[in-house]
């Protein structure tokens, strides 16, 4: 296969069925993925969704391709999971960072956004009563609820968490290095002023049942809004 190696090892943003950014992946591994219908690929133009034959029979007008011993192959650049466990996720390490972002730099009790400085992390059920340094059991706290639950639980303290920690369920870190696709573009969740994503509100909803129609506007990404376009 020689000279196809190279695009074989490219990238390929993968979407779960929520068309949500999850990971990327390599061309050789998407084209698996098609084959075993385990994933469709999305022209990022149209965003028309297509399984491995319907990709196959598209005629490369100066699209990215990969050569095969019959005609070219229009490169996938993305692709959208058909099940949530066609591609494991990667998990989220915990960690501080990843905490504010999960936490989006909100107090999980009182809910303000009193700037990273003001925030501290709280372990809802604390060390003391066997509370463990986890996903699920740490929050953000801003300074004065963090002194004011004190060493409690939040029942005691009388404080109700604003919504139950978990893990979150991919990673924001989707590493798109040097390699990123422009094509991608209106897949990705937009960055806002402090620098992390807010892919995380089940807003990215496909733009049709069936993906076969443009988004609403037809406006293909242009303007940076893409097929999610909320917020
Ligand atoms: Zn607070």
């Amino acid at each position: 296969m020689g000279p196809t190696l190279g695009v074989l090892g490219e990238p390929t943003l993968v979407l779960n069925r929520s068309w949500m950014a999850i990971t990327t992946t390599t061309v050789r591994r998407a084209l698996s993925l098609l084959f075993q219908d385990s994933a469709h690929a999305v022209c990022p133009r149209t965003f028309e969704v297509h399984d491995f034959a319907s990709w196959a029979s598209l005629s490369v007008n100066g699209d990215p391709c990969v050569r095969t011993v019959r005609n070219p192959l229009r490169l996938p650049e993305v692709i959208v999971l058909r099940s949530y466990d066609a591609l494991p996720l990667r998990t989220v390490a915990f960690s501080r960072r990843n905490l504010y972002r999960r936490d989006s730099f909100t107090c999980q009790y009182c809910g303000l956004r009193p700037g990273a400085e003001e925030l501290t992390i709280d372990h809802v059920t604390p060390r003391s009563h066997g509370g463990r340094t986890s996903w699920d059991n740490c929050v953000l706290a801003c300074v004065e609820c963090n002194k004011r639950k004190a060493n409690r639980p939040p029942e005691e303290a009388g404080m109700r968490l604003v919504r139950q920690p978990v893990a979150p369920q991919w990673s924001w870190d989707v590493e798109l290095g040097p390699s990123r696709r422009d094509s991608w573009e209106g897949f990705l969740p937009r960055r806002n002023g402090n620098g992390h994503a807010h892919p995380g509100n089940g807003h990215h909803a496909p733009p049709h049942g069936n993906g076969h129609h443009a988004p609403g506007n037809g406006n293909g990404g242009a303007n940076g809004h893409g097929p999610n376009g909320h917020h």
